[in-house]
């Protein structure tokens, strides 16, 4: 440590000084460099400007004290160790600078390579290169390309133009073909281009070059693009970059230098072997570029054998050190192999699980270990139907993956041309440039959706992920003319009826039908693959984990399910009871006529007999779904809607009555229908007569659906089975709502039961903000809570989903205020609050009170280790999200504190 940094803060870090545990301090890369460098690899040697010397730097727009000097000192020691020095004209030092947060963040400012270089040391840095004049001219034209784009925002196709430029008049497309000459002419026509940009000569002064370099990492962390990533990212704004400074290395030196990337396995599938990428003659960005060719990383063996075997066995030390999947970037500089940067690499969904059984069998990590290195949301997407790719099929443009799946189906502009189509059978992809709320009609009924614009948190993407459809958007290469109803892609116009297939997990689509095969996970899931006979290495370790999150969960997992088959599905996917029994699907279709009898009922006669005739209807829908679920619990929640969600709508009503009587028909139903639809229209229904206050106000409806139960599970245990009903009451806010309701079930269920040994719960959803915070009251009176988190969050809030999904989610997203759709994942300040509230104070009043969750957040990762630290004992959701919630569960209850699963 230089006697500076003992008074000063310190704000710049050796290589030698830090270690991969210091990346909030040094940032991702720098962290890894150091990491590298301690394990004694061969990185060139360099040094970390610290992220708190970002933070001081955008708190008050200058570099802070103490930090010009330590640069110096540490730059110092650099040419010390390098035996040059920055902007020699004979021999100088080159540097690149590179940006580093603890987050790999797109936006942000990237690499400078070549820092150093000026009209002078370009010179003397062809003669240290054995007189290659072409190396330093080409070092040196990168420079001021680099630099003038990232540092001084002159745009970037100026340069490329020129490059264009020389290499048509050297009549080459390869930058390989261009010579000394060409390049020394390249290097004027962007200094002019620099010039004409920033007004001033690109600067000549190393030091300066490096200092404005640094600079303009600093502030990039607060670009546009940055910004907006890191509030849909959720990452938090004030954690800063680092900013690294690194001797170069030349792999663009002749044919024996190069650069390449690599992963220490493959990280699309999981692969153990070589995978990766290298490209002679060139620098670093040239890879990733595309500019030329690469080859596979394999042809290196037979190009450069040592370096070949040196990189494997680097490889391998790395993999054992981390205990993970790595990627690397090297560079060889005529024969000598570098290594520029690892970190842990990122991978496919299949291959997260792949790789984590792996590890295992290696004996890197446990069990434990493999599912924290997992997650629901891999598993999920593990689970959705995908294309069969093994045929030609090219994607033609590529968007956001901005909600999963994989959809084929006749493209169609409008909305009511959407709605149209689908109303004749047939599969439809709607394609707008971008959607807004008088598209949603057409959404629903749509297949999928593809947009032109907008990315991750539009219009089109939040909708769609809500209604849990497949969505790209923003596949910009799509030109959409909706009047003409066609849109153009890579030179091919695709008409109105022409078919298309959108992948909404990788943004890509493509022309025609592409066949869908199902999830072998799901297959799995079904019972209909065995994992120990499956040669798929991904099934076998999706079983191996999902079987270790059993064990290691505390919470339960049930399902909702409203019918038999929806049960038995559900079951199979590992469900231990039904969280959630809609009961309304049983008062449609050919019962709706019941349903209206109930409501025009004029007399207590006519309601019941209504109700007498729907309850041998009710009584068999659950002797089905108790069967289904023999042994384990079923919540049955009674009805909820409001009862004019069964009559038809106003408009249609008003229009049959004046249809009928033009014809002089008897229209006297028709006219007390429409009487009824008018009386009961409410403002709000949301708000209005549902749930507990349809039992309170209407005689004998919960009556008829407690005795169906009551019946249905005598019924099957007198068959031998075992039922277990827990009767639901929906949005009660008062316990006197629950105990008129309880005082007269329970006299049924008496009756009904008698000696047939079943056992009736009856419990309450917690879904009014009020019966959260009177929880302590209402657990007096009820055996259980399920909290209903749709509700909760709508009226916590006060919106209605219905209405806002489509109406500003898209713009609060993008504003950050908030980071995900609190009906994606539990708002766990507000929402999460009144959950913990009445869990707390529900078990004061009642110890070992039954708490469970059943909204769609019971399936969502994040919501469930939110409820996983409440301490609720189950989570129900769909059938098909209940293995993730299973691994999920597990997931949260091995966490680690301070593990970091970004
Ligand atoms: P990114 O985060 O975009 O990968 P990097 O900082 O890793 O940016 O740099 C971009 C490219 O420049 C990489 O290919 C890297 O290997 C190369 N590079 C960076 N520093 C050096 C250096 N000191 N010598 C040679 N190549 C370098
Ligand atoms: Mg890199
Ligand atoms: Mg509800």
């Amino acid at each position: 440590m230089t006697a500076q940094e003992t008074v000063d803060h310190k704000y710049v870090y050796d290589f030698a000084e830090g270690n991969r545990d210091l990346k909030d301090l040094l940032g991702g890369k720098g962290a890894n460099l150091a990491e590298m460098t301690n394990l004694g690899l061969p990185v060139p040697p360099g040094f970390t400007i610290t992220t708190e010397a970002c933070q001081a730097y955008l708190a008050t727009g200058r570099e802070p004290d103490g930090l010009a000097g330590q640069i110096e000192a540490h730059l110092e020691s650099l040419e010390r160790g390098m035996g040059r020095r920055l902007g020699d004209p004979h021999d100088p030092l080159l540097v690149s600078v590179r940006s580093g947060a603890k987050f790999s963040m797109p936006g942000m400012m990237e690499t400078v390579l070549n820092v150093g270089l000026n009209d002078r040391s370009v010179v003397g840095l062809a003669a240290q290169a054995g007189g290659n004049e072409r190396f330093a001219w080409d070092s040196y034209r990168r420079l001021i390309q680099m630099f003038g784009k990232t540092v001084c925002e002159v745009p970037g196709e100026e340069f490329e133009h020129a490059l264009d430029e020389a290499k048509r008049a050297r009549g080459t497309t390869s930058d390989l073909d261009l010579d000394a000459d060409d390049l020394r002419g390249l290097v004027d026509a962007y200094k002019k281009i620099f010039l004409k940009h920033t007004g001033r000569d690109f600067p000549q002064e190393p030091r300066e070059q490096l200092d404005l370099a640094i600079r303009a990492v600093f502030e990039s962390w607060n670009a546009e693009r940055a910004v907006l990533y890191r509030r849909q990212e959720r990452i938090p704004a004030d954690l800063g970059t680092a900013v690294n400074v690194v001797a170069m290395v030349f792999g663009n030196l002749g044919p024996d230098s190069g650069t390449g990337v690599a992963f220490t396995r493959d990280p699309a599938s999981g692969a153990q072997g070589i995978y990766g990428d290298y490209l002679a003659n060139a620098q670093g960005e040239d890879v990733v570029a595309g500019i030329r060719n690469t080859v596979p990383l394999q042809d290196l063996e037979r190009l450069d054998k040592r370096s070949y075997d040196e990189l494997l066995d680097i490889m391998a030390r790395l993999e054992g050190h981390y205990r993970d999947l790595c990627d690397i970037e090297f560079t060889i500089e005529r024969g000598k192999l570098w290594m520029l940067q690892t970190r842990v690499g990122k991978r496919t969904a299949a291959a997260a699980f792949v790789i984590a059984g792996q590890l295992v069998d290696e004996g890197l990590i446990d069990l434990d270990e493999a599912l924290h290195r997992v997650n629901g949301a891999q598993l999920a997407q593990l689970m959705f139907p995908r294309f069969q790719l093994d045929h030609d099929f090219e994607p033609v443009a590529r968007g956001v993956g901005a909600s999963p799946g994989a959809a084929s189906g006749k493209v169609v502009f409008t909305s009511a041309r959407a709605v149209e189509l689908a109303a004749e059978g047939e599969a439809v992809i709607l394609v707008r440039r971008e959607t807004n709320p008088d598209d949603l009609n057409g959404m629903i009924a749509a297949k999928g959706i593809l947009t032109s614009r907008g990315g991750k948190t539009s219009h089109a993407a939040v909708v769609a992920r809500g209604m849990g459809k497949t969505c790209v958007s923003g596949a910009d290469e799509i030109d959409v003319n909706v009047p003409a109803k066609r849109f153009t892609v890579a030179g091919q116009t695709v008409h109105e009826g022409d078919v298309v297939s959108i992948d909404g997990t990788t943004g890509k689509v493509y022309l025609g039908e592409v066949p869908v095969t199902p999830s072998e996970v799901v297959r799995y899931f079904e019972g209909t693959l065995d994992p120990d006979e499956a040669d798929d290495a991904l099934v076998k370790a999706v079983h191996r984990i999902m079987t270790h999150a059993d064990a290691a969960r505390r919470l339960a997992v049930r399902a909702n399910a409203d019918t038999g088959a929806d049960a038995a599905r559900a079951r199979r996917f590992g469900a231990q009871g039904i969280g959630l029994c809609r009961t309304e699907h049983m008062f449609l279709g050919d019962r709706r006529e019941l349903v209206e009898r109930l409501i025009l009922a004029r007399t207590d006669t006519e309601r019941a007999d209504a109700l007498a005739a729907l309850l041998p209807l009710q009584r068999d829908d659950f002797v089905e779904i108790f069967r289904e679920m023999d042994g384990l619990p079923v919540t049955v929640r009674l009805i909820d809607p409001p009862l004019h969600e069964f009559l038809p709508p106003l408009e249609q009503l008003a229009v049959d009555v004046a249809v009928a009587q033009e014809r002089g028909e008897d229209v006297a139903k028709e006219e007390a229908l429409l009487a009824a639809v008018r009386r009961m229209h409410e403002e709000n229904p949301m708000l209005g007569l549902r749930g507990v206050r349809l039992g309170l106000v209407i005689p004998g409806l919960f009556a008829m659906q407690v005795r169906a139960i009551a019946e249905a599970a005598v019924r099957v245990t007198r068959d031998g089975g075992s039922a277990c009903p827990e009767i639901m009451v929906p949005l009660v806010g008062a316990v006197q709502e629950l105990e008129t309701v309880r005082a007269e079930a329970e006299k049924i269920i008496a009756e009904v039961v008698g000696d047939s040994g079943v056992e009736v719960l009856i419990g309450t959803m917690i879904e009014v903000p009020r019966a959260a915070l009177t929880a302590g009251q209402i657990a007096e009176a009820a055996q259980f809570f399920s909290f209903g988190t749709n509700d909760l969050t709508q009226m916590g809030w006060g919106f209605s989903r219905d209405d806002v999904e489509g109406a500003f989610f898209w713009r609060y997203l993008e504003l950050g205020i908030f980071g995900i759709s609190p009906f994606e994942s539990i708002d766990r300040d507000g929402v999460g609050r009144l959950v913990r509230i009445a869990a707390e104070e529900g078990r004061a009043a009642r110890p070992g009170l039954k708490l469970g969750v059943c909204g769609e957040h019971g399936g969502d990762p994040e919501s469930v280790h939110f409820f996983h630290s409440v301490g609720l004992d189950y989570v129900s959701c769909s059938p098909f999200r209940v293995p993730v919630a299973r691994l999920e569960a597990g997931r949260a209850a091995v966490e680690t504190v301070g593990s970091d699963s970004r």
